[in-house]
């Protein structure tokens, strides 16, 4: 049983890192972001909601962005054998709510890996992506806001896990295997 948290600025390689980390560790996999594009693509409720929100560039607020969690969370099973946690906690709020949550299923976040990329190549990556993927939010002005609310809102979360001793900053630059190759050699000390 592993729970991980993959934290980082948008672009910094976060989905990239957590295909390979599921293979090798084989968590089941939780990214908020997808979990939102899928209730909007289905045309729900509270994807109509969502909506308001991603495409400016803001966060969902923290009440129902932790409601939907904590559904997918019980809706899923396997995630009992540990979940690697793509895009949450994005908040401190939703930090404590996540702390509460496997609490209360008797186990915790064991490791939060940072990947810390510098802010030009953050938004190269991001228009990049926004050319190839179509994501509604890969936009210049929507990116800039993305980034400034990661900023301000995301980004205390390094301390926060830092005093819990949890959080493992690696370089995230360079190739996408030898980003990997890092990130589970910092791993490999908390599972041994
Ligand atoms: P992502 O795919 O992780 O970059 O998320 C895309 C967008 O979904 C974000 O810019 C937010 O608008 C929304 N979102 C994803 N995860 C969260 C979260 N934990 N809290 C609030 N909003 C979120």
């Amino acid at each position: 049983m592993f729970n991980l948290v993959i934290f980082g600025a948008p672009g910094s390689g976060k989905g990239t890192q957590s295909e390979l980390l599921i293979e090798e560790y084989g968590l089941f996999h939780i990214s908020t972001g997808e979990v939102l594009r899928d209730l909007i693509a289905r045309k729900t409720e509270l994807g109509k909601i969502a909506d308001s929100y991603i495409s400016k560039g803001n966060l969902i607020p923290d009440e129902l962005m932790i409601n939907i969690l904590a559904d997918v969370l019980e809706s899923n099973p396997a995630t009992a054998n540990g979940v690697i946690f793509d895009g949450f906690p994005r908040t401190i709020n939703q930090a404590k709510a996540l702390k509460e949550m496997l609490a209360s299923r008797n186990t915790k976040v064991h490791a939060v890996v940072g990947l810390e990329v510098d802010e030009n190549e953050l938004i190269d990556r991001l228009i990049k992506r926004g050319q190839e993927s179509g994501r509604s939010d890969d936009n210049l002005e929507t990116i800039k806001q993305r980034l400034e609310v990661y900023h301000t809102q995301t980004s205390p979360l390094k301390e926060y896990y830092t005093a819990e001793g949890k959080y493992h900053a690696i370089e995230g630059s360079g190739s996408i295997s030898g980003i990997f190759e890092k990130i589970k050699s910092s791993l490999s000390k908390v599972r041994n």
